[in-house]
């Protein structure tokens, strides 16, 4: 019967041992994911611009902009491409493919429409 220190010396031998063919697995799957996600959420493609040249500047935006909530439920990005590939439905009622110029307009555009809402604010007081 093994002791809990060579249970625990056992896994440590074991991971470092396959540590590369541990990670290198995690890189293909976390691109197929990716991949498969955005041919769920209707291609290479961003929905406001077409801009199409280059997959790797696309982003998943958050239709409701909760995408701080949805960080801490997934965890990481592995969690998150895993859980969105695997359930369509909810990735196309969540999720929508923005280039990075297009994601980040719209969160500054957010961003001003909260700072206008809280103009709006001072005003009333
Ligand atoms: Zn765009």
């Amino acid at each position: 019967m093994a002791t809990e220190e060579q249970k625990r010396l056992y896994r440590h031998n074991w991971f470092t041992k396959n540590r590369e063919s541990l990670y290198e697995n995690r890189r293909k799957n976390m691109r197929k994911w990716r991949l498969r996600l955005l041919d769920i959420l209707g291609g290479k493609k961003c929905v406001s611009c077409g801009y199409d040249k280059d997959f790797r500047a696309l982003n998943f935006d958050h239709l409701r902009d909760d995408g701080r909530k949805d960080r801490k439920i997934h965890y990481n990005s592995y969690g998150f491409y895993r859980f969105y590939s695997e359930n369509p439905e909810i990735a196309k009622s969540n999720l929508q493919v923005l280039c990075s110029n297009c994601n980040t307009i719209k969160k500054y555009d957010n961003m001003n429409y909260l700072l206008n809402q809280s103009n709006d604010i001072d005003k009333m007081v």
